[in-house]
């Protein structure tokens, strides 16, 4: 099959053809329809992540069941899914208590990787899904079924992006009707949190971000005020817009230690910090911890939108049916796999939302 290999960090993908072995017990082998690009892949190749090459990188993707591995029940060839990097023993502590996101069990391929090159080395696959190929083999766990109306490009987006800024607000904290909500970073990620905050009626909804593009598309996924942090202090803008109190929840959808030490004092009194987006592993923060302790501030760590993958993508594809979920509106262009790289470039340098690799 195709994919797209990284050899070595920071140069362009190679296309080529790369062997994938049948679905082991328990995995699910599949066309690959749609994949997103998101930043995380872009981490991938750049060398922050510990994937080493050579490796395949995308994790959202949609397409077709090809072939099952012994001892998978409900799906057949052929079923429209969506796959997510999230994936869950059922049995340790965390699956058993409803927090499959956040599985125990020490998931692995390394040597064990379904691909390999034509000289027979093996090809990691990135974030246990590698779909920037035509096809994959993942867990059961990863595999979710879509209703065949569906289209495999807006599906992709629930993998991964939509999945954990939108589930970050409503099922990790839990945002009440009313309360005010501050987003920092509108892009893949943030958007999806500003219209999850908008789907449960939060007031105001303040989109905070360098880039003016991303936040006029906020104001489309349901922002009521918007602040561009290079040219006011964004403390002090939201605290304005929310009488002098700070936010009742502060959504940090990026990894930078700034933005993360911002989250505290931007929210209110028995405010939330709510930090979603990925930090580089050897970040360190500096806050003063005052604030938390004399008037009762939390931080909240929020891995993926704590989604519980076969319980929650089935609502949002409901959300998106009823229109309620804005899906479409977040691709910026489709590109085909020989154009991965300027799909990648166009994302990094801040001018995509989403884009979309279609196979
Ligand atoms: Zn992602
Ligand atoms: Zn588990």
């Amino acid at each position: 099959m195709k994919a797209a290999v990284c050899y070595e960090f920071g140069k362009p993908l190679v296309i080529e053809d790369i062997e994938i072995r049948p679905p082991a017990p328990g995995e699910v082998k599949i066309k690959n329809v749609a994949t997103a690009v998101c930043h995380s892949d872009i981490h991938l190749v750049r060398g922050t992540l510990p994937f080493p090459p050579p490796v395949v990188g995308g994790h959202e993707t949609a397409g077709y069941v090809e072939e099952i591995g012994e001892g998978v029940t409900g799906f057949e060839k052929g079923d429209p899914v969506v796959v997510s990097l999230l994936i869950s023993c059922g049995e340790c502590r965390m699956c058993i208590t409803g927090h499959p996101n956040l599985c125990e069990y020490p998931w692995e391929r390394g040597a064990d990787s379904p691909y390999r090159n034509q000289k027979g080395e093996p090809v990691d696959q990135g974030f246990l899904i590698g779909s920037f190929a035509e096809y994959t083999v993942v867990h059961k766990s990863q595999v979710v079924k879509l209703p065949p109306d569906m289209p495999f490009d807006a599906a992709s987006l629930l993998a991964c992006g939509v999945a954990t800024g939108f589930g970050a607000v409503v099922w990790r904290a839990k945002v009440e009707l009313c309360s005010s909500v501050a987003v920092i970073g509108v892009g893949g990620v943030g958007l999806n949190s500003i219209q999850g905050a908008s789907l449960v009626g939060a007031y105001p909804i303040i989109a905070v971000d360098v880039n003016d593009a991303k936040l006029e598309a906020a104001k489309q996924f349901g922002a009521t005020h918007t602040v561009n942090n290079t040219e006011v202090d964004p403390i002090q803008a939201v605290k304005d817009l929310t009488d002098g109190r700070g936010a009742d929840y502060v959504f940090v959808t990026v990894g930078s230690p700034q933005a993360l030490e911002q989250s505290i004092p931007m929210a209110a009194p028995r405010g939330s910090a709510v930090w979603v987006g990925i930090p580089n592993i050897k970040d360190t923060v500096t806050f003063s911890p005052f604030p938390v302790f004399r008037e009762e501030r939390s931080i909240i760590g929020c891995w993926m939108g704590n989604t519980n993958l076969k319980n929650d993508i089935p609502k949002l594809v409901t959300l998106y049916q009823l229109g309620k979920l804005k899906l479409d509106e977040l691709i910026t262009k489709r590109y085909t796999l020989e154009e991965i790289d300027e799909a990648m470039e166009t994302v990094e340098r801040g001018e995509a939302l989403r884009n979309v690799i279609m196979f």
